[in-house]
């Protein structure tokens, strides 16, 4: 894998430009931002993008909030 333009940081979600990257993987990061220098804890913006599009896939939560208007209307008989 090519090396990225920059990681995502996963404690603050910045995008940190300075890290040392080899063998397809980060080795050494640091983030300015919120100090965190694990290398473990931080992803590539790829993966990151990933992890975001299944959490929106969540199809019981939308019927929730189709149960949750009928229960509004009934309220707005002043
Ligand atoms: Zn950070």
């Amino acid at each position: 894998m090519a090396k990225p333009d920059y990681i995502i940081c996963l404690e603050c979600e910045s995008e940190v430009e300075d890290f040392t990257w080899r063998d397809g993987e980060v080795r050494r990061a640091v983030c300015e931002v919120c100090g965190n220098s694990d290398a473990d804890a931080f992803s590539l913006p790829e993966e990151f993008d990933q992890d975001v599009d299944e959490d929106e896939e969540d199809e019981e939560e939308a019927e929730y909030v189709e149960d949750y208007d009928d229960f509004e209307d009934e309220e707005e008989e002043e």
